[in-house]
């Protein structure tokens, strides 16, 4: 069976969900084995078996972890010239899709960013749904030239066990010092919020202008749900939320499975960073706000009222 390189995702040997996402997907094509850079593959190991990894190609190394993304995409190259993988999936995030796209020249490959479902077709054919123009359509396509490399947005599928009996394979390369590039001087731990991570989180809720700056009820109401918290650009602009938490055009592209939006108008940037997300709701006191054209469900009134109302209805639960 047609073998699928899936990058693995991880912090610290953390292994993020995108992951078994992808592991997943790879199911649906071929035999997925995992590309696992830095330390803690063995820990690792398990969980990416569970997930169809039927191995674990890992190079644990300074020439990988003391630089940005080159080596990555220089040890993924190596690794499918030698065994012709029949796709490489890679996580849509910004490194995933440098990575995606070096990987692409280095394989003389097609690449497919920002993919939301994948699945087998005619002739061994690999067909992607695209989200492009920043999330205002979405396409049907197909690489056509070379390994298919496909960046694959976070939650676009459910993750399935499936249970192999995977093994981890150390890879020995050494990355040639011009293929290294940019060198990690120095790192810094982000503060957790101990919230998921916004790109990754299966549910999303995000508050806009109509906050007037107080998030309480939007994080109540996301901590009920054990969702991310998000914001529109005119809250971030005005200091009420980082902008790390930006959801946009000029923010963050979150495709969730849950996404609410409370006290957010819906313009076409906002849309564009939210519009693949499977189901949409908002909370607005304006019944002809503009995100009312694509929500599937809609409340209109006060988010300080219908938020708390709807926390603790799910805290009772
Ligand atoms: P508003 O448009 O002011 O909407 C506030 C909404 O809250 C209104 O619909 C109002 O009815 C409702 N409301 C008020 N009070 C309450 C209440 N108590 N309860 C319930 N509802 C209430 N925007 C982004 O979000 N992300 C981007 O990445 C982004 N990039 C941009 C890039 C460019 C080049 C430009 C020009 C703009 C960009 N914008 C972006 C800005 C975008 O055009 C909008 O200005 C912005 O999204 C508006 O944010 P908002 O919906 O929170 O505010």
């Amino acid at each position: 069976m047609a073998e699928i390189f899936v990058l693995v995702d991880h912090a610290n040997g953390q292994v993020r969900k995108t992951t078994n996402e992808l592991l997943t997907i790879a199911a649906r094509l071929g035999e997925p084995s995992a590309i696992y850079l830095g330390p803690g593959a063995a820990d690792a190991q398990a969980t990416l078996a569970k997930y169809g990894a039927k191995r674990v190609y890992a190079l644990d190394s300074a020439d990988v972890t003391g630089y940005l993304v080159a080596p990555q995409a220089e040890f993924i190259a190596a690794l499918a010239k030698k065994l012709k993988p029949a796709a490489i999936l890679i996580p849509a995030n910004p490194a995933g899709k440098e990575i995606g796209a070096r990987v692409a020249i280095k394989t003389d490959s097609g690449l497919i960013t920002d993919a939301i479902d994948v699945q087998p077709a005619d002739g061994g054919a690999i067909e992607t749904t695209q989200s492009v123009f920043a999330g205002s359509y979405t396409v049907k396509a197909k690489v056509t030239k070379g390994t298919p490399i496909i960046c694959v947005k976070p939650n676009s599928a459910a993750p399935q066990e499936n249970a192999a009996a995977g093994q981890v394979v150390p890879v020995n390369l050494t990355i040639p010092e011009s293929a290294k590039g940019a060198q990690i001087t120095e790192a810094k731990e982000k503060q957790s919020t101990g919230r998921p991570e916004l790109t990754e989180a299966a549910i999303v809720v995000a508050g806009g202008r109509g906050t007037g700056g107080d998030f309480s009820a939007v994080e109540a109401f996301a901590d009920s749900l054990g969702a991310a918290v998000g914001a529109s650009r005119a809250a971030v602009d005005a200091g009420w939320y980082p902008h790390t938490s930006q959801i946009g055009q000029t923010g963050k592209q979150v495709s969730p499975q849950l996404y609410v939006a409370a006290g957010i108008s819906g313009a076409i940037q906002h849309r564009a960073g939210m519009q693949t997300s499977k189901t949409i709701v908002a909370v607005n006191k304006d019944p002809e706000a503009p995100i009312f054209e694509l929500v599937d469900f809609g409340v209109v009134g006060d988010l300080f009222t219908v938020l708390p109302a709807a926390t603790e209805k799910i805290q009772a639960s």
